[in-house]
Formats: structure tokens, C-alpha cells, sequence
């Protein structure tokens, strides 16, 4: 099954061709993120008009490096949400009008779902029943794959998700945008023990996380620093609260794993291309005799790949959608 993927849910636009779901034929990436950067953030509107200037283009790249036509795709997966709604819109329309005008099924996709997904590509043997810790720009989820597109959530973020905490901090010691990848590299050349943060506690849910806590004691940490004429040290402040974030989601994912007795755990989105996440999630696991299972880079952020591999599981279990498909910028994880 050959299946055309494409994803505009935010800031880049993206197609790629997968195979049976795990085999990826091509998988191209127009990102905006020079552009946004000039703001500090992606600004909607303009993603909007660049995903219209770039889709059709980005699509036929996917389709040539594959070396495949139209005529040879099975469906075609988009995803409709969550995300910007401008932003979706692009994909969506030129999803319906591609299956459309060449008859071609129509498999709407849950961003989320594709990031969790991204981990089949790289493990071939990687199944459900697993436990996958998602942590994007916009979601911190502690998700049971029950089966292929049956997910459980057991623990979310109550405020700030993980990625955007680490976008927040990084602009507010002046690394700029985007967070996760200027911190990882700035904490490299500081001290993690530095600077003890919060680690964030809930309450009632041992899954549950929260990140406005530990950003808003980095924001008062400087402040101090300023009015006491104490040097400031972004590197330290960066291992030390890129430390107090990967702390809290390996311990929060341990504890999970163990009371639900699941022996493979995965790591999904932005955040989880973090090497300080990785390589402590993995001896985390190693300790416990979990398997660990993460994607590339390439795969952890945005891109088209994972929604093809989503979108062929959706396929096989009858997933299709009509002409009627929307955007919808709030969709939640297991709706159709
Ligand atoms: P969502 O998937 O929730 O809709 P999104 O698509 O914007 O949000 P992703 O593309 O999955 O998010 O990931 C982007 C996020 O990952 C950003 O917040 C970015 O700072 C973060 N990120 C990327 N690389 C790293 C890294 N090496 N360390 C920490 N965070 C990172
Ligand atoms: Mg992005
Ligand atoms: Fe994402």
C-alpha cells in the first residue's frame, strides 16, 4: 500500500510517499522557521501563505523522489488536527482535491497519532500494546498504544507543554527561536547541577505534568540575578532547566511503566530529538529491563513520513473520509 502523506499543521509543509506504513520512499520538508524567527514565533497568518505557496511543489518533490505518479498512490493522508486552523486548511484542501480528482481514498490523520507513529518507521519490529511519552511544541502526553489507533491517555500537561516551555525560557535568557535545539546546544557548555529548578508536582495525577512552575522560576531566577548584579549564565541556566524537564518526563514515564507493567516505551515529537531526554530515558529503561524506542530527528519534529505511517494503519482499519473533511484545530487523540 503506497500512500501520499501530507502535513500543514503548523509551521512546515510537508508531503512523503511511505510503503506499507514503515518504508519511507520520500519525505520532504519546506520549513518557515527562518521566517517566523524574525517574530520570535510563528505567526499563523503567515504560515498560511506560505503553506499555499509551497504545497503543490512540496507534494510533486515527494512523488518524484519516490519516483512514483499519482496513479500509483493508494490514499492519501492528511492531517486535519489539531493545529493551526489557516495552516491545516492548505493540507486539507489540496488532500481532497488531489483524491478527488484522481479517485483516490481520503485518510485524515491526528497530528499526535503521526508523531507517535514516526517511532514504526525506524522499528520494524516496534508494535502495540507500548507506552509512548509525547512531547511537542503543543503537547505533553503519557499515552497508552493499546493498539493501532487506540490510545489511552493516561497523564497530560496541565499548563505549558514541554517543547513550549523550552521555547519560552530560551527566549527569555536570549537564545531566540526555535527553544528546544539552542538550549540542548547552550546546556552543553553549562553546569545542570547549577541551578536547582522546580520539579514540577501534581497533585492528584502521578501522569500529569506541569512546566509554568519550573519556566516561571527560570523568569524570576534572572530577574533576581539583574536586581542583585549577579552574573548571569545562560548555559548553566539552560542544563539546569533543560535537567529539572527531562527529570520529571523519565520519572513520570518509569513510574507509569511500571505500574502498568508495559516492558516498551517510546518517545514522540520535537522534544524527544533532545539527546539529554534520550540518553536518560535509555538508562531509565536499561535499569528496568524496558526496551526504548525513539525516532531520528528527522522524525521527531514535523514531517510528512510519520503521517503516511499513521495514515496506512488508519487505512487497513477502514479509516476514510469524504469530501466533508475540515480542519479541526482542537481534534482530540482517538476522535475520527
Ligand atoms: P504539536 O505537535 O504539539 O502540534 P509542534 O508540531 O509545533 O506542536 P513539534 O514539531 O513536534 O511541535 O516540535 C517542536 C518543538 O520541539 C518546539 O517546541 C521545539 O523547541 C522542540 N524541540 C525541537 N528540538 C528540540 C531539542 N533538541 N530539545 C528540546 N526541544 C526541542
Ligand atoms: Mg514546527
Ligand atoms: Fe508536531
Amino acid at each position: 500500500v503506497l500512500i501520499l502523506a501530507i502535513e500543514s499543521s503548523c509551521d512546515e509543509t510537508a508531503a512523503a510517499v511511505v510503503k506499507n506504513g514503515r518504508e519511507v520512499l520520500s519525505n520532504v520538508i519546506s520549513s518557515q522557521i527562518a521566517l517566523h524567527t524574525l517574530y520570535g514565533g510563528v505567526v499563523p497568518e503567515i504560515a498560511s501563505r506560505k503553506h499555499i505557496e509551497k504545497i503543490n511543489q512540496v507534494i510533486q518533490e515527494a512523488l518524484d523522489e519516490a519516483h512514483v505518479t499519482l496513479d500509483d498512490i493508494d490514499a492519501i493522508g492528511v492531517t486535519y488536527g489539531p493545529g493551526l486552523v489557516g495552516a491545516l486548511l492548505v493540507g486539507v484542501a489540496a488532500a481532497k482535491a488531489i483524491s478527488y480528482a484522481k479517485k483516490i481514498p481520503l485518510v485524515g490523520v491526528h497530528h499526535i497519532e503521526g508523531h507517535i507513529s514516526a517511532n514504526y518507521i525506524e522499528n520494524k519490529d516496534l508494535e502495540p500494546p507500548f507506552l509512548c511519552l509525547v512531547v511537542s511544541g503543543g503537547h505533553t502526553h503519557l499515552v497508552k498504544v493499546a493498539d493501532y489507533g487506540k490510545y489511552e491517555i493516561l497523564g497530560r500537561t496541565r499548563d505549558d507543554a514541554a517543547g513550549e516551555a523550552f521555547d519560552k525560557v530560551a527566549r527569555a535568557i536570549g537564545l531566540g527561536y526555535p527553544g528546544g535545539p539552542k538550549i540542548e546546544k547552550a546546556a552543553r557548555e553549562g553546569d545542570p547541577m547549577a541551578i536547582p529548578f522546580p520539579k514540577a508536582k501534581v497533585n492528584d495525577n502521578p501522569y500529569d505534568f506541569s512546566f509554568s512552575g519550573v519556566k516561571s522560576a527560570v523568569l524570576n531566577y534572572i530577574n533576581g540575578c539583574k536586581m542583585k548584579n549577579i552574573e548571569i549564565v545562560p548555559e548553566d541556566i539552560a542544563a539546569s532547566f533543560q535537567k529539572a524537564v527531562t527529570d520529571v518526563l523519565i520519572a513520570h514515564a518509569m513510574h507509569a511503566a511500571e505500574e502498568f507493567k508495559i516492558d516498551k516505551l517510546a518517545i514522540a515529537g520535537g522534544v524527544a530529538s533532545n539527546s539529554v531526554l534520550r540518553e536518560g530515558m535509555r538508562a531509565a529503561c536499561e535499569k528496568r529491563g524496558i526496551s526504548f524506542y525513539h525516532p531520528s530527528p528527522i522524525f521527531c519534529t514535523d514531517n510528512a513520513a510519520m503521517i503516511g505511517a499513521a495514515a496506512y494503519y488508519e487505512y487497513l482499519a477502514g479509516t476514510r473520509h469524504g469530501w466533508d473533511l475540515n480542519a479541526v484545530p482542537n481534534l482530540k487523540l482517538g476522535e475520527r
